[in-house]
């Protein structure tokens, strides 16, 4: 299937149907952890808008989205004192998609230290929600 189904995990995220450990919510966005992260702090981007991934979204909503999705990089960076940033979307299962609404990856990195698998092992809910308070702390003061 290659149309949207409004009924994948992200979407229940959204509607509040599914738990999460949120970081950011606006008109456009919604960021929470991921629950298998690849480094301390690895946060999800996605809109509220549906949309399968980068192949279908709406231009005007990738536009819109964006600025949320640099808003969550700069409070991870800051909130999880890395070295920097990687940002991952993947598109298809052949592109290495797993959940059917896009989504961006917010990695932060350090020197040296490497991303652990895509989709290995899942984190306990408190080193989570330990983590999701760092970056809420300095999304308060992204500018
Ligand atoms: P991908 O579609 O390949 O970009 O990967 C989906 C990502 O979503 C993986 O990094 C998973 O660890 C993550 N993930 C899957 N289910 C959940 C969930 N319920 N809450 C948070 N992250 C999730």
């Amino acid at each position: 299937m290659t149309t949207y189904d409004p009924n994948n995990i992200f979407a229940k995220i959204i509607r509040g149907e599914m738990p999460c450990t949120k970081v950011h919510e606006d008109d456009v966005a919604f960021a929470f952890m991921d629950i298998m992260p690849r480094a301390d702090g690895h946060v999800l981007v996605i809109p509220k808008a549906a949309a399968r991934n980068i192949l279908d979204i709406a231009p005007a909503d990738l536009a819109a989205l964006m600025p949320s999705v640099q808003k969550v990089a700069k409070a991870v960076k800051a909130g999880m004192k890395a070295d920097g940033i990687t940002l991952q979307q993947f598109s298809e299962p052949a592109g290495g998609q797993v959940v059917f609404h896009i989504h961006f990856h917010v990695l932060p990195r350090w020197d040296g230290i490497a991303l652990r698998p895509h989709t290995g092992a899942m984190e306990k809910p408190e080193i989570l929600e330990a983590h999701a308070a760092k970056i809420r702390a300095a999304l308060a003061d992204v500018r």
